[in-house]
């Protein structure tokens, strides 16, 4: 039995891993990384399937532990490239995905399980366990085959008394304990949180009290998959007399699928449609809306940009009831300081209790390496610190170090006769997804955009005559973004002549070669003068 990581080892996003045996493959989640700051311009990064393209015919199915974009968002991507792999999940995730890939235009083959159940697909035999976490309907998968058992925990977290009453269920995390785990995949996210992870109710009373003191309208903003967090939301509103309209495309259509499923309960009459918000009075009226992480195009980044037909004002109470993402601080920052200078009262996990995590804390993972005696760990879902806390954590539970592998993405750990080990490295590079392309953007690419963000581009346009190679005219100089005066450039032109004359001297002639050199030189000018490293385009025109 073989494990591949192809995403979700040292970053916390596109999570996907390939279990094989015999041949065949079953692939658990396939999701999207969200860009960094230094990735400008990029839409999502998606795992590299170069591993897979040869084998797409090998794929049994893939299995989707639960609906958040960081283990489904790829799957729109993977079915381009086979759109008959079979998609399994529970009915919410199975929901959620399908309404994804019918924006792509695709209708997936699905097969919907519940906790409890098995499945076979091909020489795989697939368990579900139940397990709870920020979004409702999550699944551990254990996958079975005659080289043993592997479990993968997906994202979960061990609240006790989740609003759906669906808590993870230890005792068929037992039950396979004693059957016994070969290999442990589990969730390393809150690894270094010390203790418990409190549960989703303890927000009811700060939820309240931002309901009970609003004067004016109250604009929730949280992830558009964040049905529990919503369903508390929409129970505060309804008991303190406001009425509450959805905002934005992913939030009505993820509400839209979780109340006709049965997982959100929305009273009668209490969700309108944001026009009819309009004409009622602001202390009435409750907004629940995208971009809780500053996305700058989300509904909240566009209100906090004055960009929006909802705009914030004096009075209005904004409820951030979310996360921060690592890499995201400071967009979200940006927006609290916006929203706070248009007037608004910014309520927030850093000055109300409005979040818990959705991640299982040190003190539940230790109750389940105690519970599970596994025989290996791969802790997942993690930046490298989180991996090792969580590879820590299992070692002090008795599982031998030398049982417990830490990765990167792309390795290769082989299951033999009970003993897991590191056995190779397929690809695993970040793949941009921007605009229509994928993978078209390199890491070139945005070493020239962070180059343009910052030193702006001057464009050197140099009349060339082809039988000297000198300069008919003094070259010009264009700029954007690059800050000049009418003498920034004296002594460019005089840099330009001499590439020109060091290109004749070496024969130099081609265009492409001549632009190369001026650009090199107008380049260095500029750095050794100004100390600023703009984007030099040179344009030789004959003359
Ligand atoms: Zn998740």
């Amino acid at each position: 039995m073989r494990v591949t990581t192809l995403g979700g080892l040292g970053e916390i996003g596109r999570n996907m891993s390939v279990v094989e045996y015999d041949g065949r493959l079953v692939v658990v989640d396939c999701g999207v990384l969200f860009p960094e700051d230094h990735q400008p311009g990029i839409d999502v990064i998606l795992p590299d399937f170069t591993s897979l393209r040869d084998r797409l015919g090998d794929i049994e199915a893939i299995v989707l532990t639960h609906g958040h974009e960081d283990h489904i968002g790829g799957v729109p991507y993977l079915l381009k490239e086979r759109p008959d792999i079979l998609v399994i999940g529970s009915e919410l995730t199975l929901a959620f995905i399908t309404a994804k890939l019918k924006e792509h235009r695709i209708t997936p083959r699905t097969q919907h399980v519940e906790a409890g159940d098995t499945y076979h697909a091909g020489v795989f035999g697939l368990e579900f366990v139940a397990v709870n976490h920020s979004i409702p309907d999550g699944l551990a998968v254990a996958i079975r085959t005659p080289a043993g058992l592997v479990l993968n925990t997906g994202d979960f977290k061990m609240d006790q008394f989740p609003l759906d009453g669906r808590i993870t269920d230890l005792r068929h995390f037992a039950r396979l304990g004693e059957e016994g785990v070969d290999l442990f995949m589990v969730d390393s996210t809150n690894a270094e949180v010390p203790g418990f992870t409190t549960s989703e109710r303890d927000l009811a009373p700060a939820i309240d009290h931002v309901f009970a003191t609003a004067p004016r309208r109250i604009i929730v903003s949280s992830f558009a998959s964040h049905v529990h967090r919503i369903q508390q939301v929409l129970d505060a509103a309804h008991q303190h007399g406001r009425k509450v309209a959805f905002v934005g495309r992913s939030m009505v259509r993820n509400m839209g699928i979780a109340r006709d499923l049965g997982y959100l309960t929305i009273p009668h009459g209490l969700v309108v449609d944001a026009k009819k918000l309009e004409s009622m009075p602001d202390q009435k009226v409750t907004l629940i809306c995208t971009g809780s992480q500053g996305e700058p195009m989300a509904a909240l980044g566009r209100m906090a940009n004055g960009d929006h037909q909802i705009s914030v004002g004096e009075g209005d109470t904004v409820l951030l009831a979310s996360s921060l993402i690592p890499g995201n601080e400071s967009a979200i920052y940006g927006i609290i300081n916006k929203l706070t200078d248009r007037g608004a009262n910014v309520v927030h996990k850093g000055n109300a209790k409005v979040h818990v995590s959705g991640h299982a804390s040190a003190g539940e993972l230790v109750y389940c390496y105690n519970i599970l005696r596994p025989r290996n760990v791969l802790p997942i879902h993690g930046e490298s610190k989180h991996l090792h806390a969580n590879a820590q954590l299992a070692v002090s539970c008795g599982v031998p170090a030398e049982r417990v592998i830490v990765g990167r993405d792309g390795m290769v750990v082989d299951l033999v006769d009970g003993v897991a080990t590191i056995v190779g490295q397929v690809e695993a590079g970040l793949v941009y997804v921007d605009g229509e392309t994928v993978g078209k953007a390199t890491e070139d690419t945005l070493h020239e955009r962070r180059l343009l963000r910052e030193g702006g581009v001057i464009t050197v346009l140099a009349l060339v005559d082809p039988t000297t190679t000198t300069l008919a005219e003094p070259p010009e100089f264009l700029t954007r973004g690059f800050v000049h005066d009418d003498h920034t450039f004296d002594g460019a032109s005089a840099e330009v002549t001499t590439a020109l004359a060091r290109a004749a001297e070496q024969g130099v002639t081609g265009i492409d070669a001549l632009e190369q050199a001026i650009s090199r030189a107008v380049s260095r000018f500029i750095q050794r003068r100004y100390r600023r490293e703009p984007v030099v385009i040179a344009i030789v025109v004959e003359s």
